[in-house]
């Protein structure tokens, strides 16, 4: 008998109640509700600064280019429009870059422009800091 009944209290024992298992999933949604959002974050912040090194790396490339050609390359406007007459291709096929540079996002894309008033190069990314915002923000 009392063996019987320390079955029923085992079996009893058993197992998560409904309540107790609503309470975990509760908690686990407010967890990720906060920790989420911040990993997103981070991961932005961080495709920022990778995509601000590359302005430096190319906008210092540049000056080297032009140091050494009196000229900046050219442009894709000035040349066909495809990747070959890209300005990066330039200075990659000149040793200037070791890798043509590419923004973490896609989206991202590198363009340079000189500004008519100062004469100083700027380098911009779509995605990142295109040129026309800083343009309009100076
Ligand atoms: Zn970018």
């Amino acid at each position: 008998m009392k063996q019987l009944k320390l079955n029923q209290k085992k079996k009893k024992e058993q197992g998560f109640t409904l309540v107790e298992l609503l309470i975990v999933l509760f908690i686990i949604g407010v967890l990720m509700s906060i920790v989420v959002p911040n990993i997103r974050a981070a991961g932005e912040k961080a495709q920022s600064r990778a995509c601000l090194a590359n302005q430096k790396l190319i906008h210092v490339q540049m000056e080297n280019y032009y140091l050494e050609n009196g000229e900046y390359p050219p442009d894709s406007d000035e040349l066909t429009g495809s990747t070959e007459g890209d300005f990066l291709y330039v200075l990659y096929e000149e040793n200037y870059l070791d890798s043509i540079p590419s923004c973490p996002v896609i989206s991202g894309k590198y363009d340079y422009e000189i500004d008519a008033i100062t004469g100083k190069l700027r380098i911009g990314c779509i995605h990142h800091n295109p040129l026309n915002a800083a343009e309009s923000s100076e």
